[in-house]
């Protein structure tokens, strides 16, 4: 689009710039994230009404669907016996009559007026001789002729609304736009990638995507914009890549690894072969002179153990390390974890998190910045004001969903940058791993040490609630552990949901009155997060009431059993990572699920696919499915904008054709600065990028 309509947005100063958008109302598309003409027609259908063939109404067939459009003729309402409310509205065109029947609907009147226009889809009936559809699907199009062709005649565009904007209204005010820009949209890709990605141009594109000829060029359509969603997501990853390593050194790490070799051997356990391969991924890409990589894998897999050894590779060449956690729970619990495997190695090893009294801090600063601690571990801490590693060789970042790439970068320092090695034990397809966070390599270690623990997991009714607790309580007796998980904290006004602070104090006034429970929830202080873990680790508390707080790889060897209430509530993905905190000692572990009265079909579905499934891979792209990837994947926190038309799990062909492309437009033209590309580099640097630091604020 021609930028002059692109950045004065919907209203000229002095007149109304789109028919039918004033001040109000642009009140009300801001809602919706519409803010300029692009924006309008950028504002795709969620759905389309199939309305291309209108029949007559007096040839309407009988029991079979059809759609027309007619006036309204008339409106009735009776009660019938037994109270029910009938609505009648005769609607008719000059070929017949026919009589739109709704039960019980009374407040269907106000918005049929004689004399108006409507499309209905339903099917025809007899019902004593008179000709009548019974709850047919309407919508009311107005008087004008003109206005009825944007509603009916065509494939028609259904749009995502807000309060105030009516579905009729909102037709109006894209159509309105695309008048406006008709002839001025401006292509974004270049010619060759339009031919690669065998697409329509853009604005052919806008058009198909709203009023669409048939339903392959609007799938065409379709295709082209979420590759834009990709495309230039892409080439801003690969950017950003290449912006944060251009000019800066990566510490140069060569073989042999003594250092390593001395934690290997020392370690009381063998690692698994798939632990093996990644470690070896790591260590040529740290010899190489840069590792930049996703370490994935299920809880319990290891991972840690595994970035511990990565570590080892830049402790042994007189570098610093870091490790950071996303919680003070993790990072404690990797500091006792890494004091123990490292014992004897000579490594000077701190833990680093917001509660680390006032003057140790300011010990550790000095000693970070003084080169005198080799491995720190903890929290944000690490990346906060007052912390400046003399030598930092490599970071580790533990579940990076829960941080961003900006604090990534915080860790580099001048023209040095170290290694970076993150983990996550949350599965991702290639295909998303490569939308979510491209500026990664991926290494996924596949394999359970000690093999695959599988975690019993049926759903259990409401009703089975007593006979649960009394399987609990016979556990209890034989010393096994066992995690209550609720999904709130404290029971919030208007919810329904049972609370983990409540709860616990009912459990073990009421049902568990007779064995130690401890509660540990998100908002405890860290002391009392750490008083009850121990205490639940060293078995004086038998039950644990908590919440997600266990999520994220607490380690607590003996609990055996899960029991979730309110299991609808969580994403399975989530579930299986909650799971994954019971299938680890040497018990068989077991996880209830255990519903809460009235839960759809939909989710009972979706639970009993859980139970049924142990594989973190299966579970989380059907999570994907259900969901949306924005959920799961924490689009949010990692920076990026949640998708509107891509998904990229069952698109996954369209992003590998994306990054296949973006690889090589960039191999070929690393400036964007040939005459082919200009289009694509303006789109890009003037209305993509800036969008995207937009997005990225807060
Ligand atoms: P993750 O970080 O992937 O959740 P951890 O590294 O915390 O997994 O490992 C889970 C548990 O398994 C820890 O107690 C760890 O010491 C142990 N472990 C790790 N690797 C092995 C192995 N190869 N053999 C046996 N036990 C292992
Ligand atoms: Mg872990």
């Amino acid at each position: 689009m021609e930028n002059r309509e692109r950045r004065i947005g919907l209203l000229d100063e002095s007149s109304q710039f789109i028919k039918g958008v004033g001040p109000a109302r642009q009140v009300l598309l801001e809602r919706l994230g519409i803010r300029t003409v692009e924006d309008l027609i950028s504002h795709f259908p969620r759905a389309y009404y199939d309305r291309r063939d209108l029949v007559p109404v007096g040839k309407l067939p009988l029991g079979a669907g059809a759609t027309f459009i007619a006036t309204i003729l008339a409106i009735s309402m009776r009660r019938a016996r037994r109270g029910q409310k009938i609505f009648t509205v005769a609607v008719g065109d000059e070929t017949g009559v026919v009589n739109l029947v709704f039960f019980n609907q009374p407040y269907l009147e106000k918005y049929f007026k004689q004399g108006e226009r409507v499309v209905v889809s339903g099917e025809l009936a007899l019902y004593r001789d008179q000709r009548q559809i019974v709850s047919p699907e309407y919508e009311i199009i107005g008087g004008e002729l003109t206005e009825s062709l944007l509603h009916a005649g065509r494939i028609v565009p259904v749009y995502p609304l807000t309060a105030g904007i009516s579905q009729r209204m909102m037709r109006k005010i894209v159509a309105a736009a695309f008048e406006k820009c008709a002839g001025h949209v401006r292509e974004n890709l270049s010619d060759s990638l339009l031919r690669s990605f065998d697409v329509p141009p853009r604005e052919e594109a806008f058009r198909q995507a709203h009023y669409p000829d048939t339903y392959e060029t609007l799938e065409r359509a379709r295709r082209r914009f979420k590759i834009e969603e990709v495309f230039f997501l892409h080439l801003l990853i690969k950017e950003r890549r290449k912006n944060l390593t251009r000019k800066r050194q990566r510490p140069p790490v060569a073989a042999p690894h003594p250092l390593l070799e001395r934690f290997l051997a020392a370690l009381p356990f063998e690692l698994t072969g798939a632990q093996k391969r990644v470690l070896d991924e790591i260590r040529i890409d740290v010899e190489k002179g840069g590792l930049n990589r996703l370490l994935q894998g299920e809880v319990g897999s290891g991972k840690t153990v595994v970035a511990l050894a990565a570590t080892m590779l830049a402790l042994g060449k007189g570098y610093q390390a870091a490790f950071m956690a996303p919680t003070e729970i993790l990072a404690l619990q990797h500091h006792e974890r890494s004091r123990e495997l490292c014992e004897g190695l000579g490594i000077r090893m701190e833990l680093l998190i917001g509660s680390t009294a006032k003057a140790d801090k300011k010990r550790i600063h000095e000693q970070v910045n003084a080169g005198e601690i080799d491995l720190v571990i903890g929290t944000h801490a690490l990346i906060q004001e007052g912390i400046s590693f003399k030598q930092l060789g490599l970071a580790v970042i533990d579940e990076q969903h829960r941080f961003g790439v900006k604090q990534r970068a915080k860790f580099g320092q001048g023209d040095m940058l170290p290694h970076f090695l993150v983990m996550t034990a949350t599965p991702i397809p290639r295909s998303l791993a490569q939308t979510v966070y491209g500026d990664l390599d991926l290494s996924i270690i596949d394999e359970l040490p000690g093999g695959r623990r599988i975690v019993r997991t049926g759903i259990v009714s409401a009703d089975g609630r007593e006979r649960i607790y009394e399987e609990l309580r016979a556990a209890f007796r034989a010393g096994r552990q066992a995690f209550f998980l609720y999904p709130l904290v404290e029971e919030s006004e208007g919810s329904d949901f049972l609370a983990a602070t409540e709860e616990f104090e009912r459990l073990q006034r009421e049902e568990f009155a007779d064995f130690p429970l401890g509660l540990l929830h998100g908002r405890m202080s860290f002391e009392e997060k750490g008083k009850a873990i121990g205490l639940f680790r060293r078995g004086e508390i038998l039950g644990l009431v908590t919440t997600t707080v266990i999520e994220v790889g607490v380690d607590i060897p003996n609990a055996s059993i899960l029991l979730v209430n309110n299991p609808e509530r969580f994403g399975l993905a989530q579930l299986h990572q909650l799971r994954g905190r019971v299938g680890r000692g040497g018990n068989e572990g077991s996880c209830y699920l255990l519903l809460s009265g009235e839960v759809g079909a939909a989710a009972r579905a979706r639970l009993s696919f859980f139970a049924s499934n142990d594989d973190g891979f299966k579970i989380a792209e059907e999570d994907l499915r259900l969901r949306g990837p924005g959920e799961i994947w924490g689009h949010r926190q990692s920076g990026y904008p949640q998708f509107k038309l891509i998904n990229p799990l069952s698109d996954h062909d369209i992003v590998q054709l994306s990054w296949d492309e973006s690889e090589r437009l960039l191999e070929r033209d690393p400036g964007l600065s040939h005459f082919e590309n200009r289009a694509l580099a303006d789109y890009f640097r003037e209305s993509y990028k800036p969008k995207m630091e937009l997005a990225e604020i807060g």
